[in-house]
């Protein structure tokens, strides 16, 4: 074999790999997959707090970026996991063509211009209305559903269901005038969204949802509506590598995924950590167990403070099983148990240390959905970015403490390398 071969093979080619990509949407999630055959899909597009200007832009240019769509001309498919706006509510804003004003981002310049719009010929998604006429209703709020149905060209929907007691795919003919739906049932467990065998290593990959509309269990302790338990799950796969994404998953679906698609989740080399790596809800010991990822992908902002996201123990329990890599910053919240007992806490121990010691600190009040909460304000330190190994945030209040560690696990966050970066993985079968 020649040198100039070898040189060939050492570079990414993408005709031979599923490539991954994390956008940094502040509190949310937007993944691109790139398919060797060249197909894009994104799964969710939505953000509740923390999408700044420049993020945004930063993420709008991207989809339309040769990485992106720039040579597919669209995307192939939508994958919507569930109804939550940080996962839908960014449709519009990232697909929908928008003006720019000149700018520069990253120390590249952006001339003023008017974006295009980004066309779409499949949907799948999971909690139909009753309404076949309106079968996105449950997205109506995010204003997804109306983008989705009269401005991205969408060709057809697809209401996927695949659990504990239905197994099947609702298919809209969406670009039809009388709009005619057809029932599918699915006897294998998986919906096939994209699949075929790579270029010159004829190696098989496939992107398929294998979970969809899994009931909420009644010691779940995740949304009241079940609409996180009923989360799409996608499984990507290139020869024996695999990848996982699980939209806000929770403790309900993976116990659906441990126990009826064990073989399919086992062994990843990339996580999804479900719900934004939320301690309460998700990651339960079982599921990490089974799936014993290699790296793992939290889509998180940066300092979560309204729900606490990651939570330390979730992390912990990842460490465990994911590869080593460079160093680099990793966040968790923990919370000081001896807050509960109503004595003086770790957190407020801490924030009068910081006092003493003159750190500037930025007071931040908990929103969900957009709406206030009660409970106490965080404190978050104003140096944040250049400090490693310390605490930086907490709440007094509730107790709970954000420590910014560096690890040398696979474990990255969005909200802390998608300030610039974007978080890439790639399937490769090697
Ligand atoms: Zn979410």
């Amino acid at each position: 074999m020649s040198e100039m071969m070898d040189v060939t093979e050492d570079k990414p080619d993408p005709a031979e790999e599923i490539r991954i990509t994390f956008l940094f949407m502040g509190q949310g999630d937007c993944v691109l997959i790139s398919c060797p055959d060249g197909k894009r899909i994104l799964v969710d597009c939505g953000s509740t707090g923390g999408l700044s200007d420049t993020a945004w832009l930063r993420a709008h240019m991207m989809l339309r970026s040769d990485d992106g769509v720039a040579k597919r001309g669209g995307l192939d498919a939508l994958i919507l996991t569930h109804p939550d706006l940080d996962h839908c509510n960014q449709i519009a804003g990232m697909l929908l063509g928008a003006k720019i004003e000149a700018t520069t981002l990253d120390g590249v310049k952006v001339e003023a211009q008017t974006t295009a719009t980004i066309p779409v010929n499949d949907v799948y998604f999971s909690f139909g209305s009753k309404d076949v006429n309106s079968p996105l209703a449950a997205y109506a709020k995010s204003g997804a559903s109306d983008t989705i149905y009269n401005r991205l060209g969408v060709k057809r929907l697809h209401l996927v269901l695949l659990n504990a007691t239905a197994s099947g795919v609702r298919t809209w003919n969406w670009g039809a005038t009388d709009k005619p739906y057809a029932d599918t049932p699915l006897n294998t467990g998986v919906l096939e969204v994209a699949w075929g065998t790579t270029a010159s290593k004829k190696r098989a990959w496939s992107v398929k949802i294998i979970a969809g509309g899994v009931a909420k269990a009644t010691d779940d302790q995740s949304d009241a509506g079940g609409r996180n338990a009923g989360s799409l799950v996608t499984l990507l796969q290139l020869g024996t590598e695999k990848a996982l994404l699980c939209g806000d998953a929770t403790v309900s679906t993976e116990r659906f995924l441990v126990a009826n698609r064990g073989a399919l989740i086992s062994g990843l080399v990339t996580l999804q950590a479900p719900h934004h790596g939320s301690s309460r809800t998700s990651s339960s010991p079982d599921f990490v167990n089974a799936t014993r990822p290699k790296s793992v992908a939290v889509s998180v902002d940066l300092i979560e403070y309204s729900h606490h996201l990651p939570g330390k123990d979730v992390i912990d329990r990842y460490m465990a099983t994911v590869q080593d890599v460079t160093r680099h910053r990793v966040d968790a919240w923990q919370r000081d148990p001896r807050f509960q007992k109503g004595t003086t806490n770790q957190a407020l121990a801490q924030l009068d240390q910081w006092r003493r010691d003159g750190v500037k600190l930025e007071r931040k009040q908990s929103k969900v959905d957009d709406e206030p909460v009660s409970e106490g304000p965080h404190y978050i330190r104003a140096d944040q970015e250049d400090v490693t190994d310390v605490f930086v945030a907490l709440s007094p209040a509730e107790g709970y403490l954000c420590y910014r560690g560096n690890s040398t696990k696979d474990i990255h966050l969005t909200g802390l390398t998608g300030q610039v970066d974007y978080l890439t993985y790639a399937l490769t079968g090697e």
